[in-house]
């Protein structure tokens, strides 16, 4: 049985509080792309702590991905073959490439928001194809050299420490692009906003050793 552990709204508030300093200091991002649905709450309550006096809120656009386990399919996928059982991420909302949504984003320091980094495919096919639009956008109006300077980071409450599937690009962790409020082990992680009953949920939380 996996472990469970179980995160309260309150563990969250905190989490994106404590991860605002350091994001402001190595990152400094003019935009947040939140990762729905569990990148929205970290996004929101992140963009309060961002806030600089004199300056405007940190706008947050939303992009939408799933990722779906494919089925082994009998003899050319045999179960033994864990390896080949591929992930796929589609995209349940996209930011529209020809409008100033994508446009916005190019020459701009982007943090990418998700609740958690567990095998990365998700994070890997968020900032790779976000990138390739950003240059692709930037291309259609003239503003390739801009759209060069268009930096990604990532911002997770948790990231699992395991044998990730995806990648994200090199020097990205190096550079301080890359932040994670908690890493832990190979668990399951109970946020509040998937709960049905809030209340059985933050008693199953507080019944746990605190981090
Ligand atoms: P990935 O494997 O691509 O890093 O994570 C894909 C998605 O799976 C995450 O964005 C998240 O929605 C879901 N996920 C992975 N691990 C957990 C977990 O421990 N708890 C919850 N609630 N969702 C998870």
């Amino acid at each position: 049985m996996v472990e469970k552990v179980y995160i309260t709204y309150n563990q969250v508030h905190k989490l994106c509080q404590e991860s605002a300093a350091r994001i402001l200091n190595d990152f400094k991002p003019n935009l947040m792309i939140a990762i729905g649905g569990g990148g929205y709450v970290p996004a929101r309550i992140l963009r309060s702590f961002l806030k600089r006096p004199g300056s405007p809120n940190i706008p947050i656009q939303a992009i939408g991905l799933s990722l779906y386990e494919s089925l082994p399919t009998s003899a050319s996928s045999p179960s033994s073959a864990p390896e080949t059982a591929g992930t796929i991420v589609t995209r349940t909302q996209w930011l529209d490439l020809s409008s100033l949504e994508m446009a916005n984003l190019i020459g701009k320091r982007v943090l990418i928001v998700d609740e958690v980094d567990d095998t990365r495919t998700t994070l890997e096919y968020a900032v790779r194809e976000l990138q390739k639009d950003v240059e692709a956008a930037a291309e259609q109006q003239g503003r390739q050299e801009e759209g060069g300077r268009t930096k990604f980071s990532v911002f997770v409450l948790h990231n699992k420490e395991k044998v990730k599937r995806g990648r994200l690009p090199d020097g990205m962790v190096q550079e301080g692009r890359y932040a994670a409020a908690r890493t832990v082990g190979d668990v399951w992680i109970c946020y509040p906003w998937e709960a049905t009953d809030i209340d059985e949920h933050d008693r199953l939380a507080a019944q746990q050793p605190q981090t």
